[in-house]
């Protein structure tokens, strides 16, 4: 994550479960436009299970909402939480990445 990005004060992004792109699922998004492999822990702090899909999140300071390796118990999570320093953010903008 860049160094200017907020680790605290995201959420999760309710309704997305039905949006797709044309990598076939957000998991596959991430792992197509992050320049790392997909990570063994989720990206929410502390969590340590394995993460399996890419959730949507959004923050109020940063422009557009992005994906990132969570947990299915995380992705439920309702209020603010913070992301790993190490999470890479990929946006969910389908312009900025497979659409482009
Ligand atoms: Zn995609
Ligand atoms: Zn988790």
């Amino acid at each position: 994550m860049n160094k200017s990005t907020p680790q605290t004060g995201w959420s999760n992004k309710a309704g997305t479960a039905a949006r797709a792109c044309r990598c076939q699922t957000w998991k596959q998004h991430w792992i197509n436009f992050a320049d790392q492999p997909w990570p063994r822990q989720c990206s929410v702090q502390p969590c340590t299970k394995g993460p399996t899909v890419g959730a949507h999140v959004f923050h109020a300071d940063v422009r557009g909402e992005q994906i990132v390796p969570m947990c299915a118990s995380c992705n439920m999570l309702s209020g603010k939480f913070e992301l790993k320093s190490e999470v890479c953010l990929v946006s969910a903008n389908q312009a900025e990445t497979c659409a482009a």
